[in-house]
């Protein structure tokens, strides 16, 4: 009697802390979502859209919401939120991530999913906007459970991706594995392989081996760009805050860079600081180890904000959204904001940042390369001829490079901020496309 008490006492916290935090997760969702929409509304302004055309590029094409149940390795059975969001079809199908994190929701995938139009409009590639997610835990699941997790998500957005329609890739929590476990269960469930609905695969079932590091290696070029154009004296000192697969890449590159410094790291643990420079090979060795990066044997050890508001030229957010938010944005020492992560600059934050004369490089410019990379390996698969690993990277520079310096006029000319210029671009782009096209029926 006693023990069936506390076991049901010990199911209703359970079920209280994951009710709490599927409450949390959709605020936080639908914070980002109101973000992500005043951005539009500033460029729609900008560009004087008519009510019509705003209310259209507003809206998500699709937003589908499945449950993904499965049997974890227990025997319990456990039904997880899924999402898929196509918000635009207009340049071509839709692209994006599929995220496995906790705090996912509906209204955050719709959040990506914009975003991800504007930047495949900026970045001038054919591909509308999408995104996906689980609400999960990775490192709290065993490689059987997210392979059925993978596998039960795909099933059920199945009906609606694929090439010409929805194009997944990895995000935070997926990489390669998931997209060839997707891969594989579209592919059975069509009955033949019909092109893939994914990029970001492994080299071996089409995939680039620049793909992995394309993200991160786009950071670093951005990060470039925009050190010359504000003319910052060398060594520019880095901060990167979030070493995981973007973060660490951007800092691999611009570690092999005379000209710039890496002085500050962190990932969940904590970080690490040298203003004279930290030894990347230390950094990179512990990360791909699993970290913690805090155990690092290179710098000082420091809890996560001494990163975000490190002495430094540049910081690299690589890792959530809103990080970087109006409790911490006064505190920003950097000049320069270079986004690798998604969103996370919020909007409050970056009024402050604006303010205090630090240069926000949006994440749809500034993580644009593994997009572009995703791009490339589609091309390659349509063409059946592989390109190599150095074709692909150069390809993916220099379409960055043609990508910025729109923005960075747009911004000088009209006086507003790099993202101001970089939405105005991609919205714009995306409205032509759709004034073609005209609207159906
Ligand atoms: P990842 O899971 O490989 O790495 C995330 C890292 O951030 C981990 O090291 C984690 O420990 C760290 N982290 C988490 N919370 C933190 C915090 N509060 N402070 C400091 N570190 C923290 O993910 P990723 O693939 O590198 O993606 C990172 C970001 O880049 C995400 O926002 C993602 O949407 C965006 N992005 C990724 C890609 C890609 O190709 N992987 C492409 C475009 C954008």
């Amino acid at each position: 009697m006693c023990l069936t008490f506390r076991t049901l006492a010990v199911e209703a916290l359970r079920e209280k802390t994951v009710e709490r935090s599927a409450t949390e997760a959709d605020a936080f969702g639908t914070r980002r979502l109101r973000d992500a929409e005043a951005q539009f509304d500033r460029a729609a302004d900008q560009l004087e859209l008519g009510t019509g055309l705003r209310e259209y590029l507003r809206q998500p094409r699709r937003s589908l919401e499945v449950a993904v149940p499965v049997q974890l390795e227990s025997g319990e059975v456990r039904t997880f939120a899924g999402f898929r969001v196509q918000h635009s079809l207009t340049r071509g199908p839709a692209k994006g991530g599929l995220r496995y994190q906790p705090m996912a929701s509906l209204d955050e995938t719709k959040a990506l999913a914009m975003g991800m139009t504007w930047k495949c409009a900026l970045v001038n590639i054919p591909y509308g906007g999408g995104k996906g997610a689980v609400r999960c835990t990775p490192g709290s699941l065993t490689e059987a459970e997210l392979e059925r997790i993978t596998r039960r998500y795909a099933s059920e957005i199945a009906p609606l991706i694929g090439p010409g329609r929805d194009i997944l890739a990895p995000d935070i929590g997926t990489g390669a594995r998931e997209m060839a476990w997707v891969l594989d269960t579209y592919a059975a469930m069509m009955g033949g392989s019909f092109g893939s609905p994914v990029t970001g695969r492994p080299v071996v079932v089409g995939g680039s081996r620049a793909r992995r590091t394309a993200t991160g290696r786009g950071v670093a070029e951005v990060a470039r760009i925009a050190a010359r154009h504000l003319q910052l004296s060398p060594p520019v000192r880095v901060a990167v805050a979030g070493f995981g697969e973007v973060g660490r890449s951007a800092a691999e590159d611009l570690a092999s860079d005379s000209s710039f410094l890496i002085v500050g790291a962190s990932d969940i643990s904590g970080g690490r600081l040298d203003p004279h420079g930290l030894d990347i090979d230390v950094l990179s060795a512990c990360s791909k180890s699993g970290g913690p990066l805090i155990e690092a044997e290179t710098g000082e050890a420091v809890p996560l904000d001494a990163v975000l508001e490190a002495s430094c030229d540049v910081l690299v957010p690589a890792a959530v959204a809103g990080v970087v938010n109006d409790l911490n944005a006064d505190s920003i020492r950097a000049d320069v904001i270079v986004e690798g992560a998604n969103a996370p600059t919020t909007h409050a934050a970056e009024e402050i940042l604006l303010a205090n004369g630090v240069v926000v490089v949006p994440d749809t410019l500034a993580n644009a390369g593994g997009v572009i990379a995703s791009y490339y390996e589609s091309v390659q698969e349509a063409n059946g001829l592989p390109l190599s690993e150095q074709e692909m990277v150069e390809r993916v520079g220099r379409r960055l490079d043609t990508a910025c310096s729109p923005v960075i006029g747009l911004a000088t000319e009209r006086g507003i901020s790099w993202r101001d210029a970089a939405t105005c671009i991609g919205v714009e782009r995306v409205a032509e496309a759709h004034l073609a096209r005209g609207l159906y029926p």
